[in-house]
């Protein structure tokens, strides 16, 4: 059906129409003028219900991009629940879970200031898709079965199995976002699978899908003192030795909700949760609340993953092949940021994209600094899950834990992505050092030191990260040092991630040094405890004078260029008291439905009016003339 003697050619061809492929498919369709697309994937156009993905909740990042980026505000707050943040839970019994009261909480307590959503994976891919066609992408309904990656700027062919015919695609630039089909990924030997290669993160999952459930079973909504926002809308994690559950809403209508587990394999092994029915009876021993919760709707299907984890060598080669979401990498789920490392790759590559067809000299440049960005910054998402196989079910180290990785997600990292930092070609070198000292040295020592208090079997308290009377003042981790929310700091630049980094480094050693007291006493002197605290303030003193620079350089920048120019266009607004007509155009629109012939278009209003009026004086004459002879004839 598709054969071509002469093959198309694109500026992208997008393998797999999966979240990956349908979101870069828009992106680039945004953000390049007339750039020609291609999109593959086996799947109907039209998804089943069967047709159901993981990757349902997303988190800031992700929000923004699909909001923001993507323009989607509307049609995510119409066709998808909303969420309301993240919420923990450890049994207070691990042998009696049957309702939320047998748990310690940490509730999301408000509505945060950048919305999230969570999100029916089959329904966003399949209307992506049509707004992405409706843009000009060429969908192909087939199956990639080969690539041929030709070095450099040479281009490249797709080989795709439509129906029973086959038919190649040239590219200039190719995208995997075939998911776990690996296409490049298997080609180029650049996977990394095992846990030598993922600081030692050895998970599997298990999963079901659940609709019309009875939510009351989890809880009523009836929290007056508690919170500010709903319970059920956030992403819930239960937790116990070695392992988490996920519990995500994903549809409101059908009140379908996805229940998963992350187990390591070190404390619970694939054979003992690898069926439905291990599952179910993992719940029913484990976390009797989500048993009930299960079984009060209607199973609409079970999946078993074996190995989650993995990631890849590269994510953008200078031979213009690129792999992203799945194809490239995914630790654990832990704080839903598969879309978010999406959300900062495919910006990335619509970059190098956009670069590179223009013909810029620094194109190459950008391809290696964003390709180092992305790897660093999914190389921290791999980290933040080391060691949770001893941590997860200590309810009172996993609070520290969560906190502190509260503290750098909602200081740094949403507003370096806000202020397209992870595009900027000076700030990336010095970010990806900084991490890289930071993951070999503190972050290894303070994770060690979580496993050490696990150990021992210490409460060192229960630390809330999304309360403001735990740590200094009202600090609290989600704030982000920079107004860039409120005065709409969204070009690149402008909102000031120096103050973000300085802040959150000096609460981080505020943090760190109650930790230490908590935990290790007077250990706390210990010289590399000593040496890890001064680190952080000396990291805080850098980011100040690096913030000094950025303000200089940047002091003439507005805020935001669209309010500068309304305010300058304002200079010259005058207060008019008036209003435009507007009877006469009634009188137009009544004419016109009873005398379309006089009456003829709007710009015959006047004329109209005026006959209107020369009729009505006419006729007020006549009367004047009939009255005045019939005084006449009755005075004689
Ligand atoms: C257990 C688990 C839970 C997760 N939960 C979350 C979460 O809550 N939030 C989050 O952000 N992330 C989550 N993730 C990560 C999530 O997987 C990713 O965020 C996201 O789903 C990846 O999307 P993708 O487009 O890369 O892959 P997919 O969604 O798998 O898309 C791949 C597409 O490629 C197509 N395809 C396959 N083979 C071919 C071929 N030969 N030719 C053409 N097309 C092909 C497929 O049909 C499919 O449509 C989770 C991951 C796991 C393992």
């Amino acid at each position: 059906m598709y054969h071509t003697q002469s093959p198309e050619e694109y500026d992208v061809v997008i393998m797999g129409a999966g979240f990956v492929g349908v979101c870069q498919a828009r992106h680039l369709l945004l953000n390049i003028p007339n750039i020609k697309i291609a999109l593959i994937d086996p799947r109907p156009e039209e998804r089943t219900q069967k047709d159901l993905k993981l990757g349902e909740s997303m988190v800031e990042v992700a929000a923004l991009f699909v909001g923001k980026e993507l323009g989607l505000y509307d049609y995510m707050t119409e066709n998808h629940p909303p969420k309301y943040g993240l919420n923990f839970h450890w049994a207070k019994d691990p042998t009696k879970t049957e309702t939320t009261d047998d748990y310690y909480h940490i509730w999301n307590n408000r509505q945060t200031l950048l919305a999230s959503f969570q999100m029916n994976r089959a329904k966003f891919e399949r209307d992506l898709l049509k707004m992405n066609k409706a843009m000009g992408a060429v969908f192909y309904p087939g199956r990639v079965v080969d690539v041929d990656l030709t070095p450099g700027d040479a281009i490249k062919t797709v080989k795709v199995k439509v129906e029973d015919s086959y038919l190649e695609l040239r590219a200039k630039h190719v995208i995997d976002g075939a998911g776990r089909k690996f296409i490049i990924g298997k080609k180029t030997d650049n996977l990394l699978f095992g846990a030598e290669n993922l600081f030692g993160v050895d998970t599997g999952s298990a999963w079901v899908r659940v609709k019309n459930v009875d939510r009351t079973i989890f809880h009523n909504g009836y929290d007056p003192n508690g919170a500010t926002c709903s319970h059920y809308y956030g992403t819930n994690h239960w937790f116990g030795h070695g392992h988490w559950l996920w519990m995500i809403p994903t549809e409101k209508d059908s009140k379908e909700i996805s229940i998963g587990i992350s187990q390591h394999r070190s404390a619970i092994p694939d054979n003992q949760i690898n069926t439905q029915e291990k599952f179910y009876a993992f719940l029913k021993a484990n976390h009797k609340i989500l048993y009930w919760l299960v079984m009060s709707g209607e199973n609409v299907d079970f999946h078993y993953l074996p190995r989650i984890s993995h990631t890849s060598k590269t994510f953008f080669s200078p031979d213009n092949w690129y792999v992203l979401g799945d194809a490239a990498c995914i630790f654990d789920p832990f704080y839903s940021l598969g879309t978010t490392m999406i959300a900062f790759a495919i910006e990335s590559v619509t970059e190098i994209v956009r670069a590179k067809l223009a013909g810029e000299p620094d194109a190459e440049r950008k391809r290696a600094a964003y390709n180092e960005f992305n790897l660093t910054y999914t190389r921290i998402n791999n980290h933040l899950i080391k060691e949770h196989d001893k941590q997860l079910g200590n309810a009172s180290i996993m609070s520290w834990r969560i906190y502190q990785d509260y503290m750098w997600w909602f200081g740094v990292i949403v507003p370096m992505y806000a202020g397209k930092w992870h595009l900027d070609l000076d700030f990336i070198p010095r970010y990806v050092k900084g991490v890289q000292t930071n993951l070999n040295g503190y972050s290894e020592h303070l994770c060690q030191q979580f496993s050490e208090l696990v150990a021992q079997g210490k409460n060192i308290g229960f630390m809330d990260c999304y309360r403001a009377d735990q740590l200094l003042g009202n600090y609290h981790p989600l704030e982000h040092f920079d107004n860039f929310v409120e005065n709409t700091k969204l070009e690149p630049r402008r909102c000031n991630i120096f103050a973000c980094m300085k802040y959150t480094s000096f609460y981080t050693a505020i943090w760190y040094a109650l930790f230490l007291w908590k935990g290790f006493g007077f250990g706390l002197l210990k010289p590399r405890n000593l040496y890890y605290l001064f680190y952080h303030l000396n990291n805080a003193i850098q980011c100040a004078i690096g913030e000094i620079i950025y303000k200089r350089f940047t002091k003439d920048l507005p805020a935001n260029s669209q309010i500068a120019k309304m305010r300058q266009e304002f200079t010259t607004y005058r207060h008019q008291p008036q209003l435009q007509k507007w009877i006469e155009n009634v009188e137009v629109s009544v004419g016109k439905e009873f005398n379309r012939s006089v009456v003829g278009a709007t710009t015959n209003a006047p004329r109209v009016v005026r006959e209107t009026k020369e009729n009505n004086s006419s006729f007020h004459s006549s009367l004047f003339t009939f009255s005045l002879l019939y005084t006449i004839y009755r005075i004689s």
